[in-house]
């Protein structure tokens, strides 16, 4: 069961290079994450205690997952990924049974960086928690908050959640000496669309006359991921008409091209 719900990765090979028009973002991720795992001492000499959880909120696509890999790799630690909906089961036990061997898999592994996607599936307001289902997520929520509870000793695993429904979430959760270091993670502004853009294209084959400039005016509204999708798309653009250049046409019709999918799918949310 654990390696088909958890992922587990040694040092991913995402850089904070990689990553575009978050700084301030990653400056805080660098500075709650990293510099508990690469300084311990420090904060032992300082006298505090590193933040238990950071917990990253945002749109869908915005770079969570790449700033909570970012750190990893650059602490040399194990990245160990879980979906919070993987943690919703129907069997008395089983999320909570999965949250204690998260963290016996990240003590294995340390240093490690757990990363709870959709904390939301475990973590939400309840409306109505005398249904059997919801009180079995609630468990599953009081023992990875127990986990965290016994963090001091845990030395190097450190824990970044994210959700895109942070409006939903359960305010215990909140709490001091758990994800108490929020940390939101929004859609690009225009400056970071045109780095997004730029980090996307270093490995092709762009035409001089691409202005990234004014792809990032174009692609109003779009995430990192939406970013991505387009440049993948106008390179697909090229190959079809068998050209091995790229220009700014085929990044025109690749936006007009997601824009138009994401209407018919319904997909107001990006
Ligand atoms: P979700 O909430 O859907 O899990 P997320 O915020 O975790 O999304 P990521 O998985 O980090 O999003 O991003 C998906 C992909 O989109 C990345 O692999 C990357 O290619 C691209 N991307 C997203 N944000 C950025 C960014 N800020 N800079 C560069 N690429 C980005």
């Amino acid at each position: 069961v654990r390696a088909r719900v958890m992922q587990v990765e040694h040092s991913p090979s995402i850089r904070y290079d990689d990553i575009g028009g978050l700084e301030t973002q990653m400056q805080e991720v660098r500075e709650t994450v990293e510099m508990p795992l690469k300084s311990p001492e420090m904060f032992e000499t300082v006298g505090i205690q590193p933040p238990s959880g950071v917990l990253l909120y945002g749109p869908p696509g915005t770079g969570k997952t790449m700033l909570a890999k970012a750190v990893a790799n650059q602490t040399d630690a194990s990245f160990i990924k879980m979906a919070g909906s993987e943690l919703v089961h129907k069997f008395i036990g089983e999320g909570a049974k999965l949250v204690r061997d998260l963290f016996e898999v990240a003590r294995e592994n340390e240093p490690a960086v757990i990363f709870i996607d959709e904390i939301d599936a475990i973590a939400s307001k309840r409306t109505d928690s005398k249904t059997s289902g919801d009180a079995e997520v609630q468990r599953t929520m009081m023992q990875l908050l127990s986990e965290m509870d016994g963090f001091d000793e845990r030395g190097d695993v450190r824990i970044i959640a994210a959700t895109n429904r942070f409006d939903m979430l359960d305010e215990a959760i909140l709490r001091p000496g758990r994800f108490d270091r929020l940390i939101e993670v929004p859609k690009p502004g225009i400056e970071g669309r045109k780095i997004i853009f730029q980090i996307h294209t270093r490995e092709m084959n762009v035409s001089d006359n691409v202005e990234f400039e004014q792809l990032a005016e174009m692609a109003d509204d779009a995430s990192g991921a939406d970013i991505k999708a387009i440049c993948t798309e106008a390179g697909m653009f090229a190959i079809r008409e068998d050209r091995t250049e790229i220009g700014m046409g085929d990044f025109i019709e690749a936006w007009e091209k997601i824009q138009s999918e994401s209407n018919t799918d319904g997909d107001t949310a990006r």
